[in-house]
């Protein structure tokens, strides 16, 4: 009696398969270095657990990661001896996403394939990608510590019938971990060479922490063919790339290994690299990624930073380690200082935390200065990217909130587009002689904030005003009240005083008027009744009859509207 079990999958995961073999075929190599990156999480995940309950080696503590071909079954397999999965890991990890956002982001897919090949390189590829390749795949897994017969075999085929369903089955398995065979397709035949899946390796997964091997293979004058011997041949360098010299890494090198840590199909923008020495001692190697991933709204999404102590996986998304409005950040820190034995709780708490946090944040933003200054195309791409996300900074990162603000860039009316390129620094360096503070007004979309009836006097009188419609710009000017000595003011604030930009005749005139529509005003204040302060002539007006402002200390009226929205 067969116990196997058929399931189906979850409907993203069937978009996601006819996705992935239809818009990633071109670039099918990258299913080894998915597979070989999650053979790697798995060896890593190993040895964390191991820290606790060294029973889960099973005398077998030499963590590696095997390839192998079988040219008669026209098979790959890809092997290790990590944590493996249970049943219910099998279920959750390989039939469904479990990451928050899939629906919606499935709901955006087009129908077109190149538009969706992008979007999946910022979906992450993953397991699934072993089906650009293959049309049949076997998973035998056991998870380290349960019995050999505890076993799971998962599989699921896309040919005929069964397409879109799999099955579970136990079964018995000796050693622990996870041996994955793709059943390649027709037209792979090539993939079964030796030479050709070393070449895939090295170019994709040479950074691999785990070793990585192959039989040998020798060619034998009798039989004039490459017969494969029982010694085994590393083919990667295995070692932590972070602990090696920068000078040793290459580009190619670092764009791979960002592509591991960072679970990310595409390249990185940009990187730091450093070891930090003194009192406390770490390696960090941060990247800043090329695309926001498709959670980044999301606050509970998985965070970026991977710990290690002594080049010992400690945990993933150690959201500790980043700020939150750097959450875009990937990469690794490796502390030479914390003990080995550090759980989440204990990093709640840990002081050495906050120093690596601090150490971390302070890199970033040291990356980003250098790109805004020294690569103005990258930082563009940057903030259309994480803009709005780095805004969070000004409210929560204090110690900083000076260097955030300096990267920050907004739309203005020099350029009246909703392109945001404007500088703060920009800003001031076109002043007008005689004005002391940087204007912005604030709106919920952009055509309102460029078309403010506030703006007329400024337009009039060619003064520059930041045009700030997105969400987080209420933050960010409730948090910011100054930049290089000059403060930010709302140009719907207030009695509007323009300094030295507005002259003696202006303000004379202002005061004439008042006195001759005394009786205007106060008819006009009586009819509005408590639905209005104060009713006065104004200069700020050009073609517009009247606005609406609000008083120096009030909220603003756009965070005012966007208050009562939120029932508040
Ligand atoms: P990701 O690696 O980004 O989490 P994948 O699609 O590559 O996404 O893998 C999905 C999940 O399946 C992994 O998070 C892991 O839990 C599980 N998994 C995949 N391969 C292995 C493996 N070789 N050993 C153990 N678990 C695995
Ligand atoms: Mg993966």
């Amino acid at each position: 009696m067969s116990s196997a079990q058929t399931l189906n999958f979850q409907a993203e995961v069937k978009q996601l398969l006819h996705l992935m073999i239809h818009s990633l075929y071109s670039n099918r190599e990258i299913f080894l270095r998915e597979l070989v990156s999650n053979a790697s999480d798995a060896c890593d995940k190993l040895r964390f657990e191991a820290l606790e309950n060294g029973g889960l080696f099973e005398d077998d503590a030499e963590l590696k990661i095997r390839v192998a071909y079988d040219k008669a079954a026209r098979t790959l397999t890809i092997a290790d001896n990590g944590i493996g999965m249970n049943r219910d890991e099998v279920v959750t990890n390989l039939g469904t996403i479990a990451k928050s956002g899939t629906k919606e982001f499935f709901g955006k897919l087009t129908g077109d394939q190149k538009k969706d090949a992008h979007l999946i390189g910022q979906f992450g590829v993953g397991f699934y990608s072993a089906f650009i390749v293959a049309d049949k795949v076997t998973v035998r897994t056991r998870r380290a510590g349960l019995a050999a017969a505890e076993g799971v075999k998962w599989e699921c085929s896309m040919t005929g019938e069964s397409a879109g369903e799999y099955t579970v089955e136990p079964i018995d398995k000796a050693g622990r971990g996870t041996e994955i065979t793709l059943h390649l397709r027709d037209d792979q035949d090539d993939l079964l060479a030796s030479w050709k899946l070393r070449s895939i390796i090295q170019k994709y997964s040479d950074h691999i922490l785990q070793p990585i091997v192959m039989k040998k293979e020798q060619w034998d004058e009798e039989k004039q063919a490459q017969v494969v011997s029982d010694e085994d041949e590393t083919i990667n360098k295995a070692n932590a790339l972070w602990a090696r010299a920068k000078s040793d890494i290459s580009d190619e090198e670092y764009t791979e290994f960002y592509k591991h840590v960072g679970h990310d199909y595409e390249e990185p923008l940009a990187w730091t690299h450093s070891k930090v020495e003194g009192r406390h001692e770490y390696t960090q190697l941060l990247y800043v990624p090329g695309h926001a991933p498709f959670d980044m709204w999301d606050r509970q999404a998985r965070h970026g930073v991977k710990l290690y102590v002594r080049r010992v996986f400690i945990m993933d998304d150690a959201e500790k380690l980043m700020p939150l409005y750097l959450r875009f950040v990937r990469g690794i820190v490796d502390s030479s200082d914390l003990p080995l034995n550090v759980s989440r709780e204990i990093l709640q708490e840990s002081k050495d935390i906050d120093t690596l946090r601090a150490g971390c944040t302070k890199k970033v933003l040291g990356l980003l200065e250098d790109l805004a200054e020294n690569q103005k195309d990258k930082y563009t791409t940057f903030w259309k990217e994480f803009g709005q996300v780095l805004k969070e900074g000004v409210g929560e990162d204090h110690s900083n909130k000076d260097k955030i603000a300096g990267l920050l860039r907004f739309a203005s009316t020099l350029a009246d587009t909703t392109e945001e390129t404007v500088s703060l620094a920009d800003y001031i360096g076109r002043m007008k002689e005689g004005q002391d503070k940087i204007y912005y007004v604030t709106a919920d979309t952009f055509n309102a904030a460029k078309n403010s009836p506030h703006l007329e006097i400024f337009r009039k009188k060619g003064i520059e005003v930041l045009l700030l419609s997105n969400r987080v710009d209420e933050w960010v000017v409730g948090n910011l009240t100054e930049f290089d000595g000059k403060q930010l003011a709302s140009v719907a604030k207030g009695g509007l005083d323009l300094g030295t930009l507005e002259d003696e005749a202006e303000k004379a005139s202002i005061e004439k008027e008042t006195g001759e529509l005394k009786d205007l005003l106060d008819k006009m204040k009586g009819s509005l009744g408590d639905k209005v302060k104060d009713v006065r002539v104004t200069h700020r007006l050009t073609d517009s009859p009247a606005c609406l402002v609000a008083d120096e200390h009030d909220m603003g009226m756009n965070l005012a509207r966007m208050m009562k929205a939120a029932g508040q």
